[in-house]
């Protein structure tokens, strides 16, 4: 439309907000949609953080607060950091947002000026494209492949650099692969980042979730020169079941942290109080309540691969997160082709690789119960005998 900005018209649709939308309606016209599409945990948020938000109801703390976040959040958040990340921030380093998409997005609106390069490793989650693009940045795509596990290597990251490269956008665990970086892959990578002075866009979101007892590693936590130059982005939304309260938060260095908060004094405010009552909760639980779900979904990973491999689908195993990406290269089909006659012939709703910038793959949630994953994957192998 001629009236619209440059700017918005530059950006492209979420397909995983879309697709799991359109599996929902889909269900509501009572139609049998199996959804692996899911890019939330199924489970309810739990009750201990529930009552927290009706006690800040109840208690009248429901006005405005500070933009950046209430004070007793941030002190949680920096406990957080220094307990599971071994990574120390001082308050004013510390910003609450409205989920952790809005802590991206507000930090990039910081970050990247008109021209500025993103180095975005492929496979990778929608939404960075779309925001480097609509903060005016140019993403610097960098292929990775099935081969090294879809990991971005110091090797290719340093043959991406150019004079106007700003950031990288690194995520563990991964959203769609699920891959985790080691630490060495991670000191790699940071001493890449230091000697061509790149900022680190670092996307923890499902560190809690990593399967077979793996530990999460926050790439700022590798040495002081990397700490410096690292935005850690996290939430509460995949850890505690929290999605729809919408509370993200980012640490960094304090100049970046202190232009959000003017952002968000313009724009948002603050995040909803409510959830901030609710979020602070979340991180004072015990951490048996995230184990009782880790657990789970890893249970739902192992029966999903195994159905996978009797039906002949290659994956990338996932590590953490709660998604499998499966190379559909067999079948013929572009992903976009591949999900949407899966959806539409077989009413199995999955993310096509397109939205996440690799053809080959489609994306398939285990953020369902196994009940669905079977009956899923019986007709994922009825499809893949139509193809094959
Ligand atoms: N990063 C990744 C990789 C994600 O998958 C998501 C899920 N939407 C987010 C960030 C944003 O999380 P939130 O719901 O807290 O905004
Ligand atoms: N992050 C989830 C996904 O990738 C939720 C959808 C979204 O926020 O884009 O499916």
């Amino acid at each position: 439309m001629a009236y619209l900005s440059k700017r918005s018209q530059q950006i492209n649709p979420s397909s995983t907000l879309s697709i799991t939308a359109r599996a929902k309606k889909m269900r509501q016209e009572h139609i049998d949609v199996v959804s692996f599409a899911a890019g939330e945990p199924d489970f309810d948020t739990p009750d201990q953080i529930k009552q927290a938000a009706i006690d800040a109801i109840k208690s009248g703390f429901t006005k405005y607060t500070p933009s950046s976040g209430i004070f007793e959040l941030k002190s949680a958040i920096q406990k957080k950091f220094r307990l599971d990340n071994n990574l120390n921030y001082d308050i004013d380093q510390i910003v609450v947002s409205n989920g952790a998409k809005h802590s991206l997005f507000n930090l990039m609106q910081a970050l990247i000026a008109e021209g500025d390069e993103v180095i975005v490793p492929s496979p990778y989650w929608v939404s960075y494209v779309e925001m480097v693009k609509f903060c005016g940045g140019v993403p610097a795509i960098v292929k990775t492949n099935k081969s090294c596990s879809f990991k971005l290597d110091g090797d290719s990251l340093k043959k991406s650099i150019t004079k106007k490269t700003k950031a990288l956008i690194l995520n563990s665990p991964s959203n769609p692969v699920g891959y985790t970086y080691a630490r060495n892959e991670l000191e790699d990578i940071a001493e890449v980042c230091i000697k061509n002075k790149l900022f680190v866009i670092s996307d923890e979101i499902y560190e809690k979730l990593i399967y077979e007892n793996g530990r999460h590693i926050s790439i700022a936590s590798i040495n002081d020169d990397i700490y410096k130059r690292t935005f850690v982005v996290n939430g509460v939304s995949k850890a505690y079941s929290m999605t729809g309260w919408r509370i993200g938060y980012m640490a960094g260095d304090k100049t970046a942290v202190e232009a959000i908060s003017k952002i968000q004094d313009h724009s948002t405010s603050n995040p909803c109080s409510i959830s901030q009552k609710a979020a602070l909760a979340a991180l004072s639980l015990d951490s048996s309540v995230v184990d009782v779900m880790r657990k789970e979904f890893e249970s739902r990973r192992d029966y999903m691969l195994v159905l996978l491999d009797e039906a002949g689908m290659e994956y990338i195993k996932p590590q953490g997160a709660f998604y499998v990406f499966c190379d559909i290269s067999k079948t013929g089909l572009n992903s976009f082709d591949f999900s949407s006659r899966f959806l539409t012939e077989k009413h199995v709703a999955s993310i096509p690789g397109s939205a996440f910038g690799d053809d080959g793959y489609v994306r398939f949630s285990f953020a369902t119960s196994k009940e669905q994953i079977e009956k899923g994957i019986k007709r994922l192998r009825e499809f893949l005998d139509l193809l094959i």
